[in-house]
């Protein structure tokens, strides 16, 4: 039986991408389609528990066409940084928060629950071995995926006996391919993307599957990212497909729809919650209406709004469209409440700033 602090065999690969192959690629990576050379990876079987853990040659995996997740989708994420710091170091940001949240995933899609000390080791160990991975353009950092899916060879319809966890590294540069200073978002009338009782709350990737179709509607009407309403009554905001969603009000003070268990608890938006509270700003986590939103947008009560998360960290809203029409934010560009609150958090982030929460975690 395996436990939380067995060790990693470590396999290197033994044809990584050379070096000057390496320096292209890291000098404009994008996102999520540059890879490192290297994956974590471990085992669990009922009985077993976890076990061989690994860090080899990232490779394709072999299934079998029978492989739970194929059929049933039992499958989970999560989604975190590492950083080149200012001290020329390396850290990564609340990776004790992403081991949580993985637990609580895999609570919620009843797999097994990876202990967090092995979560945040086999990060430490697979960010060493590819720690020359590192973009070299500005604002760059690594981007880690560790994720689960059910593995056991069966069509029966229940939890599987079997688990693969891995972590794959993706050097990134910025997140939206625009670039742009502000987004343009499409609040979706024929969609939803969690129910009370359901997989609001996990970091699944089901909920991105089914999140597709209105992201699409969203990109068909011109807007970079959808906004979806609560599905009881498609009249409260929720959030975006994969961020969460802050307004900023003219007397200053911040709102984020409360954590009610159709939204992904994110580690951005506790953040910044933090950093806003400590400046002294009031936020609160109440309901937000879309009739609301465009009322108070249309009388400048609503002075800014910003999506938030880990992949582009904090990015403004500038137009809000919808099948009734549209309307701005404020003079449809990033606003100061927004730009100053990112900054304050990217400084933490990258060591420029004290760190008085004990959110950064140093590596090597
Ligand atoms: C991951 C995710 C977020 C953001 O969470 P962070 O921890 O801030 O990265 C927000 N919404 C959804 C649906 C997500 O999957």
């Amino acid at each position: 039986m395996a436990d939380s602090r067995q060790s990693f065999v470590i396999e290197r690969n033994t044809a990584p991408v050379g070096v000057a192959e390496r320096a292209k690629l890291l000098a404009d990576p994008g996102f999520g389609r540059v890879f490192t050379d290297h994956m974590a990876l471990i085992r669990y079987s009922e009985g077993k528990g976890w076990h061989d853990a690994s860090i080899t040659a990232r490779k394709p995996l072999m299934l079998d066409p029978a492989a739970a997740v194929l059929h049933y989708a039992q499958e989970i994420f999560e989604g975190l940084k590492a950083y080149k710091t200012a001290d020329g170091g390396m850290a990564m940001f609340r990776p004790d928060a992403n081991a949580r949240r993985f637990r609580q995933s895999a609570q919620r899609l009843a797999m097994a629950e990876l202990p967090e000390e092995l979560f945040i080791e086999s990060i430490r160990q697979l960010v060493a071995i590819d720690k020359d991975w590192f973009p070299t353009v500005e604002g760059g950092s690594l981007y880690i995926r560790p994720f689960m899916f059910a593995n056991e060879v069966f069509l029966g319809v229940k939890p599987s006996s079997e688990y693969l966890y891995l972590v794959i590294l993706s050097p990134v540069g910025g997140y939206f391919k625009s670039g742009a200073p502000a987004v343009s978002i499409w609040v979706s009338q024929n969609y939803t993307r969690a129910a009370p009782g359901g997989t609001g709350a996990a970091k699944c990737g089901g909920n991105y599957a089914s999140s597709l179709v209105a992201q699409a509607e969203a990109s068909k009407h011109g807007c970079d990212q959808v906004v979806f309403l609560d599905a009881a009554e498609h009249k409260w905001v929720e959030e975006l497909g994969g961020m969460n969603v802050f307004f900023v009000f003219e007397d200053g003070s911040l709102q984020t729809p409360p954590l009610s268990g159709t939204i992904l608890p994110g580690i951005t938006r506790d953040s910044l919650m933090t950093l806003a509270r400590s400046e002294g700003l009031t936020v609160r986590e109440e309901p937000y209406s879309f009739d609301q939103w465009r009322t108070d947008a249309a009388s400048g009560k609503l002075t800014e709004c910003f999506a938030c998360g880990t992949a582009a960290v904090v990015t403004p809203i500038g137009r809000v469209a919808s099948p009734e029409g549209e309307f701005k934010m404020g003079a449809g560009g990033p606003g100061q409440t927004t730009m100053r609150i990112k900054q304050r958090l990217v400084d933490i982030q990258r060591g420029v700033a004290p760190d008085p929460h004990g959110w950064v975690h140093k590596l090597g």
